[in-house]
């Protein structure tokens, strides 16, 4: 096949589209009102821009826009979510927060700085498909638990948690329940009242708007402590001038991820297929990793043996595609990601990891090329292995 580019790191970001971009082009021009100024029409219409956004938002998670609160990326979300709830007077001094393993750093590393403030927090296994331990959770939470945080789905592996088993047992408990939702929002069904879900975080640039905008839910009557204080936008629980164009990108995004999702999932999830069925069939000694079956339609993680996940990513790039690994050195550590790690898999294992994570603008022949490649630059790295046996 012909040299392509193909771009599959969705889960790492992903192009704003066109239709969002024509959307926020006006507040980056013309439209330059701040929210804040609503004695003249500029201003009141930069304010009816963002409560447009707020509701587009609030729209797709089944929520009321009063409850949607813009941030300045999901780390920020998820950052307020953990303090502001630990810290808020509303916990009533409890101290222990529950998580899993497997959270993205915006959570594990907020969840130490706040051990480190003296709360307890404690952290859930999964099992080899990187599903958390409910009979762990159940046993976990105790008198003085404040706060539980599950991710609604992994953005290495693509697991998908049951998030109404776990705010079920949360409710019954008296504890609440965040889940970072920056990898599933707009791309599975996330309905905050279905589920029970009391906050959840979003970002902008994993749905086609760009990087640096978020938000987080709070169910309204939840006040957590602000983070970040100031002129008091935001109803108080996010100042700062608010980023107009971003947030009016991420409001047409939600909407249009809304609008699309089913048929969107549906061809994405069908490409991802092809993907899974084209390397494990062709590649010897691969597999997938992550959920069989509950996953998120564009993640395909995968482990080869006797390679190393670098060398994938690289050689891939050299054939123009755009890939990631969980492995050893981009992890900036002489340890494989923490998530393949709390999977299960040997630390060699673990080295050959590949994530190929899809989207709507990528076609079969995107994948038909990446398996093609793939095969190749798999069968030359292993023919240079020590390690590697038939
Ligand atoms: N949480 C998860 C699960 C993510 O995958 C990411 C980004 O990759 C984040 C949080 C952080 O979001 P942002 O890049 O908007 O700060």
């Amino acid at each position: 096949m012909e040299k392509r580019f193909v771009y599959a790191d969705n889960a790492a970001t992903t192009p704003v589209a066109a239709e969002v971009l024509n959307k926020m082009m006006p507040y980056l021009t013309g439209e330059y009102g701040n929210p804040s100024a609503g004695f003249y029409t500029l201003g009141q219409r930069a304010k009816a821009a963002v409560e447009e956004a707020r509701k587009q938002v609030a729209e797709v998670l089944g929520a009321d826009p009063k409850e949607i609160f813009f941030m300045g990326s999901g780390t920020e979300a998820d950052n307020f979510a953990l303090r502001g709830v630990m810290h808020s007077k509303q916990v009533k001094g409890k101290k222990r927060l529950i998580t899993t393993k497997i959270e993205h750093h915006a959570i594990l590393h907020t969840a130490e700085a706040l051990a480190n403030e003296g709360y307890d927090v404690v952290y859930l296994p999964v099992d080899n498909y990187g599903v958390v331990d409910i009979e762990a959770l159940k046993n976990a939470i105790n008198e003085d638990t404040a706060l539980v945080s599950v991710m609604a789905a992994n953005n290495e592996i693509g697991t998908i948690q049951p998030l109404k088993e776990i705010a079920d047992i949360c409710h019954d408990r008296g504890v609440l329940f965040h889940t970072d939702a920056v990898q599933a929002f707009g791309h599975i069904p996330l309905n905050v009242k279905e589920l029970g879900i009391d906050l959840l975080s979003l970002s902008g640039h994993k749905i086609n708007a760009p990087k640096g905008v978020g938000a987080l839910y709070i169910r309204s009557g939840l006040m957590p402590l602000p983070i970040i204080t100031g002129g008091g936008q935001e109803k108080g629980r996010r100042s700062g001038t608010e980023n107009v164009p971003s947030i009016v990108a991420l409001g047409e995004a939600a909407r249009i991820k809304g609008e699309r999702m089913e048929r969107e999932a549906a061809y994405v999830r069908s490409l991802s297929k092809r993907l899974q069925e084209g390397v494990l069939s062709k590649i010897p000694q691969s597999a997938l990793t992550g959920h069989p079956e509950n996953r998120l339609p564009g993640n395909s993680s995968f482990v080869f043996s006797a390679v190393e996940g670098e060398s994938l990513i690289m050689n891939l790039n050299i054939e123009g595609i755009c890939a990631a690994t969980g492995s050893a050195c981009s992890t900036a550590s002489l340890d494989p990601s923490h998530v393949l790690m709390s999977i299960g898999l040997a630390h060699e294992v673990a080295h050959g990891s590949l994530r190929l994570t899809l989207d709507v603008q990528n076609t079969e022949e995107d994948v038909d090329y990446i398996i093609e490649k793939l095969e190749k630059i798999l069968d030359r790295l292993r023919k240079m292995s020590p390690v590697w046996e038939e």
